[in-house]
């Protein structure tokens, strides 16, 4: 058992939150809005993101409306949970902790999140829910699938102007992951994204 694992957990009780939608929905709009919040209420707060989200050159997380707070950039779930593990042991746990970009920690952070939770803290996570291709994005469904709240955001499709749900590459490759902003990224609603991007359960023949 670690060190956190036997701190007393938290009056409040802990929770997992997750904020998911496509790109320019709102996601870490709404991750500092809450952790504003929490602030405002006399909480301590931790932000985290992924190192390898690079997108701003710093470690603070930074919406694409040009709101910023200061996180700590991490390699992976086990640095995450070490980092917390540090504070607890410096008596400063966190009351509330928030994590951006979600999906590029993979599986072991839906653990990692479990564990921060059952010791009483709030874990509020934003990440995409499907990739470029409309495939579930990575640990998000089993995040989805723990988490006690969820919320789903929309951005606004740049073709129809309607609620949109996916998030296409526009230019680049096609690595599974690469980091990129308006320049290689648009919202999508249905329709349009169908007419750009062929997934897995459309008929590719009238035989099948
Ligand atoms: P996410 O974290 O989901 O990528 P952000 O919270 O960083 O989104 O940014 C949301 C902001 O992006 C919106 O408030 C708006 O100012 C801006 N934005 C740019 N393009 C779009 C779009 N197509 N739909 C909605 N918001 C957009
Ligand atoms: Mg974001």
């Amino acid at each position: 058992m670690t060190a956190y694992e036997r701190h007393p957990p938290h009056p409040v009780g802990g929770t997992i939150e997750v904020i998911a939608g496509p790109m320019f929905s709102g996601k870490t709009e709404e991750l500092l809005r809450r952790l504003r919040r929490a602030t405002l209420a006399k909480q301590a707060v931790t932000l985290f993101k992924p190192e390898r989200d690079n997108r701003h050159g710093t470690t603070d997380v930074v919406s694409h409306d040009a709101r910023r707070q200061p996180a700590f950039a991490m390699a992976n779930a086990a640095a995450l949970e070490a980092m917390v593990e540090q504070l607890i042991a410096d008596d400063q746990m966190p009351d509330v902790i928030g994590i951006d970009e979600v999906q590029f920690f993979g599986e072991k952070i839906v653990d990692v999140c479990n564990r921060l939770a059952d010791c009483g803290i709030r874990v509020i996570t934003a990440g995409l829910d499907l990739d470029y291709l409309g495939r579930p994005f990575g640990c998000i469904p089993l995040l989805l699938a723990h988490a006690e709240y969820v919320t789903k955001l929309h951005a606004i499709c740049s073709i129809t102007g309607r609620p949109a749900h996916f998030s296409h590459r526009m230019e680049g490759g096609s690595e599974d992951v690469q980091i990129g902003g308006a320049e290689s990224y648009q919202a999508l609603s249905r329709e349009p994204y169908n007419d750009v991007v062929v997934r897995s359960h459309h008929r590719v023949s009238p035989a099948e």
